[in-house]
């Protein structure tokens, strides 16, 4: 018998509460891993409340992310003691997450944990780091050198925005961050923003082009804001959309796309191909080093999953929380 954060549904109501599990109750996958940390993401804390529809049936444990080491593997791709990491990929949504001490799960979103990175920086990374990477990799392989101007990131205080600044920051980049809190100005210039600028300025309708600003952006924000970010690209720049913090809409005109040639490219960290999620964890591991995630993370007792989901919905969490799940 093991822990676990359980959401079961009864008369359309859904409740979460810490339950003993067995093996048996865990989904019918390849790997079972023996859960060490997890982390609470936007998304865990909605489902941990009941505030959205974020897990498809019941019961289910919650937790996108997970680390741990296998126990027992059905595929020749991991062994028993292999340390992997596991975020998005259906995890806590389609079948049972990382809130458990143990967790069953599919072998292609699952990653061989790199062998310099320590368990709980890959949860202080979590899903918010992995997009942030994938985000930085997709501007980069969009042809966006360190040389080629600034890159703009909005949402810079959220997780994806402030470890893309960081990413961006030790690859050589010049970047600016986009914020609507001023107090954190100072946080984001010590992760390698060499300016802030005030929110308010991106939110008014955007012109179909604008002055030539930046070489690259990514927009975790959406709406007014990622229509003003395309309307100043630079010729031949690229865009990193990976989020809707301001809305999902987009209202913009295809002139920066054929007058300027810029790419709008679009990020999912959920579903993607095995081949990048290995090479985003391994650039994950090699630019990024354990200072900087203990310095933006904190790590809580799994018994405090509920606690800290209110928490992070109120908007009373800076940086990112991991959960020490296993004692051993
Ligand atoms: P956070 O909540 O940590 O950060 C979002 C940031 O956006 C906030 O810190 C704030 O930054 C800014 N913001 C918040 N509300 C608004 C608003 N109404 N208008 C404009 N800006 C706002 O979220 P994450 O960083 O974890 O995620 C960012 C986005 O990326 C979310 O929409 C999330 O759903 C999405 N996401 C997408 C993924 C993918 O696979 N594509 C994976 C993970 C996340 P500031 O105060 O500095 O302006």
């Amino acid at each position: 018998m093991f822990n676990a954060l359980v959401a079961q549904q009864s008369d359309k109501t859904v409740t979460c509460s810490f339950e003993q599990w067995d093996n048996t109750q865990l989904p019918d996958h390849p790997v079972l891993v023996k859960v060490s940390h997890s982390s609470i993401n936007y998304k865990d804390a909605l489902a941990v409340t009941n505030r959205g529809k974020i897990l498809r049936s019941f019961p289910m444990v919650p937790g996108i992310d997970l680390v741990g080491s296998v126990v027992e593997s059905a595929s020749a791709d991991f062994q028993a003691g292999d340390n992997v990491v596991l975020c998005g990929g259906g995890l806590g949504e389609d079948y049972s997450g990382g809130f458990s001490e143990y967790a069953r799960v599919p072998t292609e979103p699952l990653v061989k944990l790199p062998s310099t990175m320590r368990p709980e920086d890959s949860m202080a990374a979590g899903t918010a780091g992995f997009t942030a990477m994938l985000s930085v990799l997709a501007l980069q392989d969009a042809g966006i050198k360190a040389d080629a101007g600034s890159i703009i990131v909005s949402g810079a205080s959220g997780g994806v925005g402030s470890v893309a600044i960081a990413i961006l920051s030790r690859l050589g980049y010049s970047v600016t961050a986009i914020s609507g809190r001023p107090e954190h100005s100072d946080f984001l210039k010590q992760l390698g923003a060499s300016e802030v600028l005030p929110r308010e300025e991106f939110l008014e309708p955007a012109k179909p082009l604008e002055r030539q600003r930046w070489a690259g952006a990514i927009d975790t924000v959406g709406d007014n804001l990622l229509a003003k970010l395309l309307a100043q690209i630079n010729y031949g720049g690229a865009v990193a959309s990976c989020g809707l913090a301001g809305g999902h809409k987009l209202n913009t005109t295809v002139m920066p796309f054929i007058l300027r040639g810029i790419k709008l490219l679009g990020i999912n960290s959920t579903y993607i191909d095995d081949t990048l999620r290995q090479r985003a964890w391994q650039q994950l591991a090699e630019i990024m080093d354990h200072d900087f995630w203990a310095s933006i993370s904190q790590t809580i007792d799994f018994n405090d999953i509920p606690d800290y989901s209110e928490k992070l919905l109120a908007g009373e969490v800076r940086g990112r929380v991991i959960v020490k799940v296993s004692c051993d």
